[in-house]
């Protein structure tokens, strides 16, 4: 049976003593064991990752009311700082979606 490596994730024999990839030492870790280390490493990024896409929303936001609020201004010159804030954001967001994306795939499959 394959199993994926708690450490690096790649896939494994789980009669493997160790990880060919990485050579995480497995020693007397049960299958369902390693199973279940896995199932919690994937769960603890998907709560990172949703973390992350909150801090990038926040990012954006906030580059948007900056934007709204030198365009309400008129004697402040609009800069680029607001809309590379908004860009790093949407960037950011797009980037976790797809990894958030790929670990609750990969969280399905074990
Ligand atoms: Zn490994």
């Amino acid at each position: 049976m394959i199993v994926n490596c708690p450490q690096c994730r790649k896939p494994m024999s789980s009669k493997a003593p160790l990880c060919p990839n990485c050579g995480f030492e497995r020693g007397e870790v049960s299958e369902e064991q390693l199973e279940e280390l896995g199932r919690r490493r994937l769960r603890d990024r998907i709560y990172r990752l949703k973390m992350g896409s909150y801090a990038a929303i926040s990012l954006l936001l906030a580059g948007a009311g900056w934007y709204f609020y030198q365009a309400s201004q008129l004697e402040l010159r609009p800069t680029v700082g607001p809309l590379c804030l908004v860009a790093v954001g949407a960037v950011a967001y797009v980037v976790v979606r797809a990894l958030l994306f790929k670990s609750k795939r990969e969280l399905k499959k074990t």
